[in-house]
């Protein structure tokens, strides 16, 4: 889709599966399996969705999905479905990973981050070969060393051989980034974990990472049991909804198996999301 200057572009790098009730916290299973079906193993299919931000001759990659150093214990207890991911969505666009300029991390989860770095051989290098890389410094810290709370979502070979490449660009704070691409802390998911706007031509998109999922999660109480602060979550999105519902916001859900983006409404105080690209 056009948004001003920009043009977006929703990517794919397959789809996986997570535990429902880890997907949805404290709502119980009869509530969330109308709107995500379980497997036989409780797990619900979800999407995997870099967003690709071009403007001008400038590719800018928001996360890059699982990527492809997966264990096949890991492909098997995630049920993995690469057979098109980032490359051949990539191709679809006209472009290779060489074509990628700058790519944004909302926060570096194994899902969102495996994407950044390549084996190459016995080493591991940056993807996208002439990408600056750019990273909250917080997350980055709580990345590097992590706890036995997070420690199964951090993975040192998507992160570290990016710093030891020397492409790394560090985000202090809040703030624009990129002409017209601003990032804001959500917290909540993991405590620096943040959100990407862009704004072109009075119009404002918004990849919101982690925040909310799926069109799910647009309801306030729908948290992720993964979250590691849930009431930082919920004060991120009651105040992000308000602006984004107000400001007609086009929202990008990263995960969601069905619909890429639409627009959040309020209808006799529900509310729904009105698919802009399904
Ligand atoms: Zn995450």
């Amino acid at each position: 889709m056009r948004l001003g200057s920009f043009e977006l572009l929703s990517l794919s790098d397959g789809f996986f599966r997570l535990d429902g009730g880890a997907m949805f916290g404290v709502v119980p299973k009869p509530l969330w399996e109308k709107r995500a079906p379980a497997d036989d193993r409780n797990r619900i299919l979800l999407g995997i969705r870099p967003l690709l931000v071009r403007s001008g001759s400038r590719n800018i990659l928001i996360d890059a999905g699982i990527g492809d150093k997966m264990r096949p214990k890991d492909v098997e207890i995630y049920g993995m479905d690469r057979a098109r991911h980032l490359d051949h969505s990539l191709a679809d666009a006209g472009l290779s990973a060489s074509d990628i300029d700058v790519v944004i991390a909302s926060h570096l989860h194994f899902d969102h981050a495996g994407g950044f770095t390549v084996r190459d051989g016995d080493t591991l290098r940056p993807r996208f070969p002439r990408a600056r890389y750019y990273v909250r410094r917080a997350e980055w810290e709580d990345a590097t060393h992590p706890h036995e709370r997070n420690r199964a979502s951090y993975l040192a070979e998507n992160f570290v051989p990016l710093a030891e490449a020397g492409v790394l660009e560090f985000i202090e704070g809040d703030g624009e980034v990129l002409p017209g691409i601003s990032v804001e802390e959500t917290g909540g998911h993991t405590m620096h974990h943040q959100l990407i706007k862009i704004q072109s031509g009075g119009r404002t998109a918004v990849f919101v990472a982690d925040m909310m999922p799926t069109t799910a999660h647009v309801d306030e109480a729908w948290i992720m049991g993964y979250d590691l602060y849930p009431m930082d979550t919920l004060l991120a999105k009651k105040r992000f909804l308000r602006e984004a519902i107000e400001g007609e916001y086009v929202i990008f859900f990263e995960h969601d198996a069905r619909t890429p983006a639409g627009i959040i409404r309020e209808q006799g105080g529900k509310k729904l999301v009105e698919p802009v690209i399904s």
